[in-house]
Protein backbone atom coordinates (compact mmCIF):
# COMPACT_ATOMS: atom_id res chain seq x y z
CA UNK A 1 0.00 0.00 0.00
CA UNK A 2 1.50 3.10 -1.04
CA UNK A 3 -0.93 5.43 0.13
CA UNK A 4 -2.80 5.82 3.37
CA UNK A 5 -6.24 4.68 4.07
CA UNK A 6 -7.80 7.00 6.59
CA UNK A 7 -11.47 6.95 5.67
CA UNK A 8 -14.51 7.74 7.48
CA UNK A 9 -18.11 5.96 6.97
CA UNK A 10 -20.98 8.65 6.66
CA UNK A 11 -25.14 7.85 6.38
CA UNK A 12 -27.97 7.96 8.93
CA UNK A 13 -28.68 5.12 11.17
CA UNK A 14 -29.44 1.97 8.87
CA UNK A 15 -27.61 3.22 5.98
CA UNK A 16 -25.22 0.45 6.33
CA UNK A 17 -22.11 1.74 7.65
CA UNK A 18 -20.94 -1.73 10.02
CA UNK A 19 -22.53 -3.93 7.26
CA UNK A 20 -19.91 -1.96 4.36
CA UNK A 21 -16.89 -1.98 7.09
CA UNK A 22 -16.44 -5.80 7.20
CA UNK A 23 -16.29 -5.82 3.52
CA UNK A 24 -13.61 -3.31 3.88
CA UNK A 25 -12.15 -4.86 6.70
CA UNK A 26 -11.51 -8.00 4.68
CA UNK A 27 -9.94 -6.66 1.84
CA UNK A 28 -7.66 -3.96 3.06
CA UNK A 29 -7.09 -5.59 6.42
CA UNK A 30 -7.40 -2.24 8.38
CA UNK A 31 -9.06 -1.98 11.37
CA UNK A 32 -12.89 -0.92 11.64
CA UNK A 33 -13.30 1.60 14.85
CA UNK A 34 -17.00 1.91 15.58
CA UNK A 35 -17.89 4.32 18.21
CA UNK A 36 -20.90 2.66 18.56
CA UNK A 37 -19.16 -0.67 19.02
CA UNK A 38 -16.81 0.34 21.77
CA UNK A 39 -19.78 2.17 23.88
CA UNK A 40 -21.89 -1.02 23.55
CA UNK A 41 -19.07 -2.80 24.88
CA UNK A 42 -18.03 -0.29 27.79
CA UNK A 43 -21.93 -0.80 28.54
CA UNK A 44 -22.10 -4.24 28.66
CA UNK A 45 -18.88 -4.18 30.82
CA UNK A 46 -20.53 -1.75 33.40
CA UNK A 47 -17.88 0.52 33.65
CA UNK A 48 -18.85 4.27 34.79
CA UNK A 49 -18.30 5.44 31.35
CA UNK A 50 -20.95 2.39 29.85
CA UNK A 51 -23.61 3.61 32.56
CA UNK A 52 -23.17 7.07 32.16
CA UNK A 53 -23.12 6.38 27.79
CA UNK A 54 -26.12 4.22 28.34
CA UNK A 55 -28.90 6.58 29.30
CA UNK A 56 -28.00 9.18 25.89
CA UNK A 57 -27.94 6.07 23.82
CA UNK A 58 -31.20 4.72 25.28
CA UNK A 59 -33.00 8.03 24.58
CA UNK A 60 -31.70 8.12 20.61
CA UNK A 61 -29.26 11.23 21.51
CA UNK A 62 -25.38 11.82 21.17
CA UNK A 63 -22.86 10.68 23.81
CA UNK A 64 -21.18 14.15 24.67
CA UNK A 65 -19.00 15.16 22.55
CA UNK A 66 -15.74 14.92 25.16
CA UNK A 67 -16.42 11.24 26.46
CA UNK A 68 -16.63 9.80 22.95
CA UNK A 69 -13.21 12.23 21.32
CA UNK A 70 -11.31 11.02 24.44
CA UNK A 71 -11.99 7.51 23.42
CA UNK A 72 -11.48 8.16 19.54
CA UNK A 73 -8.24 10.05 20.12
CA UNK A 74 -7.08 6.90 22.44
CA UNK A 75 -7.85 4.17 19.90
CA UNK A 76 -6.77 5.92 16.59
CA UNK A 77 -3.38 6.20 18.48
CA UNK A 78 -2.43 2.75 18.53
CA UNK A 79 0.08 1.06 15.87
CA UNK A 80 -2.51 -1.03 13.99
CA UNK A 81 -4.68 2.22 12.70
CA UNK A 82 -1.05 3.67 11.51
CA UNK A 83 -1.54 2.62 8.28
CA UNK A 84 -5.22 3.45 7.83
CA UNK A 85 -8.45 2.80 9.70
CA UNK A 86 -12.32 3.04 8.57
CA UNK A 87 -14.34 4.98 11.15
CA UNK A 88 -17.50 4.28 11.85
CA UNK A 89 -20.18 6.61 13.57
CA UNK A 90 -17.31 8.72 14.08
CA UNK A 91 -16.98 11.89 13.97
CA UNK A 92 -21.23 12.74 14.31
CA UNK A 93 -21.21 16.41 14.99
CA UNK A 94 -18.80 19.68 14.12
CA UNK A 95 -17.02 19.51 17.29
CA UNK A 96 -15.92 15.99 16.98
CA UNK A 97 -15.17 16.46 13.58
CA UNK A 98 -13.18 19.51 14.60
CA UNK A 99 -11.03 17.59 17.29
CA UNK A 100 -10.06 14.47 14.37
CA UNK A 101 -9.17 16.98 12.25
CA UNK A 102 -6.49 18.01 15.07
CA UNK A 103 -4.99 14.49 15.50
CA UNK A 104 -4.92 13.15 11.85
CA UNK A 105 -6.02 13.76 8.04
CA UNK A 106 -8.75 11.94 6.50
CA UNK A 107 -7.92 10.30 2.99
CA UNK A 108 -11.72 9.65 2.02
CA UNK A 109 -15.71 9.93 3.52
CA UNK A 110 -17.06 6.64 1.74
CA UNK A 111 -21.13 8.67 2.04
CA UNK A 112 -23.83 6.02 1.61
CA UNK A 113 -27.14 7.70 0.50
CA UNK A 114 -30.20 5.71 1.45
CA UNK A 115 -33.97 7.06 0.93
CA UNK A 116 -35.32 7.89 4.46
CA UNK A 117 -38.29 6.03 4.02
CA UNK A 118 -36.21 2.74 4.09
CA UNK A 119 -34.32 3.56 7.16
CA UNK A 120 -36.85 2.53 9.74
CA UNK A 121 -37.21 -1.21 8.54
CA UNK A 122 -33.99 -1.46 8.10
CA UNK A 123 -32.89 -0.34 11.93
CA UNK A 124 -36.32 -2.19 13.85
CA UNK A 125 -35.25 -5.75 11.63
CA UNK A 126 -31.55 -5.62 12.69
CA UNK A 127 -30.31 -8.18 14.62
CA UNK A 128 -26.77 -7.78 16.23
CA UNK A 129 -23.85 -10.28 17.66
CA UNK A 130 -21.40 -9.22 20.50
CA UNK A 131 -18.95 -9.77 17.81
CA UNK A 132 -19.87 -6.94 15.57
CA UNK A 133 -21.68 -8.95 12.88
CA UNK A 134 -25.01 -6.99 11.87
CA UNK A 135 -28.26 -9.30 10.42
CA UNK A 136 -30.80 -7.92 9.10
CA UNK A 137 -34.41 -10.42 9.53
CA UNK A 138 -35.58 -9.78 5.90
CA UNK A 139 -33.07 -8.26 4.02
CA UNK A 140 -29.34 -10.26 5.64
CA UNK A 141 -30.92 -12.59 7.74
CA UNK A 142 -28.27 -15.28 9.47
CA UNK A 143 -27.97 -19.09 7.91
CA UNK A 144 -29.94 -19.87 11.37
CA UNK A 145 -32.39 -18.26 13.08
CA UNK A 146 -31.41 -15.51 15.75
CA UNK A 147 -27.24 -17.24 15.66
CA UNK A 148 -24.45 -15.55 14.17
CA UNK A 149 -23.10 -16.74 10.98
CA UNK A 150 -19.61 -15.55 12.38
CA UNK A 151 -19.37 -16.99 15.54
CA UNK A 152 -22.34 -18.96 16.64
CA UNK A 153 -23.58 -16.56 19.57
CA UNK A 154 -27.18 -15.87 19.69
CA UNK A 155 -28.11 -12.60 17.77
CA UNK A 156 -29.73 -9.75 20.29
CA UNK A 157 -32.17 -6.26 19.68
CA UNK A 158 -30.25 -3.36 20.55
CA UNK A 159 -32.11 -1.14 22.92
CA UNK A 160 -32.04 1.60 20.95
CA UNK A 161 -33.42 -0.10 17.75
CA UNK A 162 -37.01 0.41 18.32
CA UNK A 163 -38.92 2.50 16.48
CA UNK A 164 -39.49 5.73 18.92
CA UNK A 165 -35.89 5.57 19.78
CA UNK A 166 -35.22 5.39 15.82
CA UNK A 167 -36.94 8.63 15.31
CA UNK A 168 -34.93 10.52 17.43
CA UNK A 169 -31.63 9.06 15.79
CA UNK A 170 -32.62 10.17 12.27
CA UNK A 171 -33.55 13.89 13.29
CA UNK A 172 -30.04 13.89 15.74
CA UNK A 173 -28.33 13.40 12.18
CA UNK A 174 -30.43 15.65 10.34
CA UNK A 175 -29.11 18.54 12.88
CA UNK A 176 -26.26 17.04 13.88
CA UNK A 177 -24.21 14.68 11.73
CA UNK A 178 -25.38 15.90 8.13
CA UNK A 179 -23.85 18.83 8.07
CA UNK A 180 -20.51 17.30 8.50
CA UNK A 181 -20.87 16.13 4.53
CA UNK A 182 -20.59 19.92 3.66
CA UNK A 183 -17.37 20.62 6.12
CA UNK A 184 -15.11 17.31 4.72
CA UNK A 185 -16.89 18.57 0.92
CA UNK A 186 -14.79 21.86 1.56
CA UNK A 187 -11.77 18.85 1.19
CA UNK A 188 -12.98 17.62 -1.75
CA UNK A 189 -13.32 14.21 0.12
CA UNK A 190 -16.42 13.20 -0.10
CA UNK A 191 -17.39 10.41 -2.56
CA UNK A 192 -21.54 9.39 -2.38
CA UNK A 193 -22.52 5.88 -2.86
CA UNK A 194 -26.01 4.80 -3.88
CA UNK A 195 -26.95 2.59 -0.40
CA UNK A 196 -30.70 2.02 -1.80
CA UNK A 197 -29.14 -1.29 -4.01
CA UNK A 198 -28.43 -4.50 -2.65
CA UNK A 199 -25.52 -5.26 0.00
CA UNK A 200 -23.08 -6.63 -2.68
CA UNK A 201 -23.94 -4.21 -5.19
CA UNK A 202 -22.72 -1.47 -3.06
CA UNK A 203 -19.76 -3.05 -1.43
CA UNK A 204 -18.47 -3.75 -4.99
CA UNK A 205 -18.41 -0.18 -5.69
CA UNK A 206 -16.84 0.91 -2.80
CA UNK A 207 -14.14 -1.65 -3.06
CA UNK A 208 -13.55 -0.51 -6.06
CA UNK A 209 -13.66 3.27 -5.08
CA UNK A 210 -10.81 2.32 -2.77
CA UNK A 211 -8.50 -0.07 -4.16
CA UNK A 212 -8.16 3.10 -6.72
CA UNK A 213 -7.25 5.30 -4.04
CA UNK A 214 -4.94 3.10 -2.55
CA UNK A 215 -3.05 3.90 -6.09
P1 LIG B 1 -25.46 1.36 10.19
O1 LIG B 1 -24.17 0.84 10.74
O2 LIG B 1 -25.26 2.42 9.13
O3 LIG B 1 -26.40 1.82 11.24
P2 LIG B 1 -26.01 -1.44 9.47
O4 LIG B 1 -24.85 -1.85 8.66
O5 LIG B 1 -26.08 -1.93 10.85
O6 LIG B 1 -26.17 0.18 9.43
O7 LIG B 1 -27.33 -1.84 8.66
C1 LIG B 1 -28.63 -1.61 9.21
C2 LIG B 1 -29.54 -2.80 8.94
O8 LIG B 1 -29.86 -2.86 7.54
C3 LIG B 1 -28.91 -4.15 9.27
O9 LIG B 1 -29.92 -4.98 9.74
C4 LIG B 1 -28.36 -4.64 7.93
O10 LIG B 1 -28.34 -6.07 7.86
C5 LIG B 1 -29.36 -4.05 6.94
N1 LIG B 1 -28.73 -3.62 5.67
C6 LIG B 1 -27.48 -3.12 5.48
N2 LIG B 1 -27.29 -2.81 4.17
C7 LIG B 1 -28.45 -3.10 3.53
C8 LIG B 1 -28.88 -3.01 2.15
N3 LIG B 1 -28.09 -2.53 1.18
N4 LIG B 1 -30.14 -3.41 1.87
C9 LIG B 1 -30.96 -3.89 2.84
N5 LIG B 1 -30.63 -4.00 4.14
C10 LIG B 1 -29.38 -3.62 4.49
P1 LIG C 1 -26.30 3.70 14.21
O1 LIG C 1 -25.27 3.68 13.14
O2 LIG C 1 -27.37 2.68 14.04
O3 LIG C 1 -26.85 5.07 14.47
P2 LIG C 1 -24.24 3.44 16.30
O4 LIG C 1 -23.92 2.10 16.79
O5 LIG C 1 -23.26 4.14 15.43
O6 LIG C 1 -25.66 3.33 15.60
O7 LIG C 1 -24.54 4.41 17.53
C1 LIG C 1 -25.43 4.04 18.57
C2 LIG C 1 -25.51 5.15 19.61
O8 LIG C 1 -24.21 5.34 20.22
C3 LIG C 1 -25.87 6.54 19.06
O9 LIG C 1 -27.27 6.73 18.94
C4 LIG C 1 -25.25 7.45 20.13
O10 LIG C 1 -26.04 7.48 21.30
C5 LIG C 1 -23.96 6.71 20.46
N1 LIG C 1 -22.86 7.15 19.59
C6 LIG C 1 -22.23 6.42 18.64
N2 LIG C 1 -21.27 7.16 18.03
C7 LIG C 1 -21.30 8.38 18.61
C8 LIG C 1 -20.57 9.59 18.42
N3 LIG C 1 -19.61 9.70 17.49
N4 LIG C 1 -20.88 10.65 19.20
C9 LIG C 1 -21.83 10.57 20.15
N5 LIG C 1 -22.56 9.48 20.38
C10 LIG C 1 -22.31 8.39 19.62
ZN1 LIG D 1 -20.98 -13.19 16.22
Amino acid sequence: MNRTMKIALFGPPGAGKGTQAKYIVEKFNIPQISTGDLLRAQVREGTPLGKMAKEFMDKGALVPNEVVIEMMKERISDGDCSKGFILDGFPRALSQAEALSGIVKLDAVVNIVVDESALVRRITGRRMCKCGGTFHVDFNPPKQTDICDQCGASLYQRDDDKEETVLSRLEVYRSQTEPLVEYYGKEDIVHDFDGNRQIDQISSDILGFLSKLEG
